[in-house]
């Protein structure tokens, strides 16, 4: 385990907000809320995308849904930005799909193996965690779909994308909300609070605090509206069907979209 300060404003002091899985959730007086102590590594391997009774277990039977969410961020982002995109945090590649098809010239980073595999022979796919990737080239857009919250240091790597965006260039975030309504009604019991992969809890304050002391303004912040399924919408209120259902358009009170410009 090991001990990390606030990533926002450097901090060392905390208050106790949640135990949960053994790990200690603390909230910095600037509002920044994260796990510590924390696991030193995470191991993103081909059972994390198959862990049974998690949202991951139909990770791959999920891209067509995956695909179609992702179709409504880059047509918003289409409106700000064309050109050259890298998504960080890429998966398998459900949403290179869909900008390559929108006319983007993609790239991706992933750090698990199992999944940069997957789609490595259909993309140029770097295989590395964020921070240690060497670009020698500049990007339109940089996206971030639920990726910041299992980054290690997310100040590092936003001032990382500040580095490799072109001038004007967009970067988009989803993330967990954890001023919301939804959010706080659940308490510890949020699915979103899930300390041993997810180590920062942003809202949509902390969140464009560290966007804006790392080079960006905010363009917009939009609440997060995907498709799931009906089995993985149950999973949220600790239901576990058996069945494969219907798939729907749903509101997901707890998680927040946050476009982004460099400055
Ligand atoms: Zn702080």
């Amino acid at each position: 385990m090991v001990e990390v300060k606030c990533n926002l404003c450097n901090s060392s002091f905390n208050s106790l907000k949640y135990v949960k899985d053994g790990f200690r959730v603390v909230k910095c007086a600037c509002g920044m809320v994260f796990v510590n102590p924390r696991l030193r590594e995470i191991k993103y391997d081909e059972e994390y995308f198959k862990r049974k009774g998690s949202i991951y277990e139909d990770y791959l039977d999920e891209r067509e849904l995956k695909k179609k969410n992702f179709k409504k961020i880059i047509n918003e982002i289409k409106k700000l930005k064309i050109g050259r995109l890298l998504d960080v945090g890429c998966g398998t590649g459900e949403l290179l799909e869909v900008s390559k098809e929108k006319g983007y010239s993609v790239k991706g980073v992933e750090i698990s193996e199992f999944a940069s595999g997957y789609c490595s022979g259909k993309f140029d796919v770097i295989n590395e965690s964020f921070d240690e990737v060497e670009f020698n080239e500049k990007f339109d857009v940089v996206t971030m779909m639920d990726y910041i919250e299992h980054s290690k240091d997310p100040f590092n790597d936003l001032r990382k994308v500040k580095n490799i965006l072109n001038e004007n260039g967009i970067l988009v975030i989803s993330t967990g909300d954890i001023n919301s309504w939804f959010s706080k009604l659940m308490g510890r019991n949020w699915n979103f609070l899930n300390p041993e992969e997810h180590l920062y809890y942003f809202s949509e304050k902390s969140l464009r605090k560290m966007l804006e002391k790392s080079g960006f303004e905010i363009v917009k912040i939009k609440k997060d509206f995907r498709y799931v399924s009906f089995r993985n919408f149950l999973r949220y209120f600790k239901i576990n069907l058996k069945m494969k259902g219907f798939n729907f358009l749903v509101w997901l009170p707890s998680m927040m979209v946050v476009f982004a410009r460099k400055v």
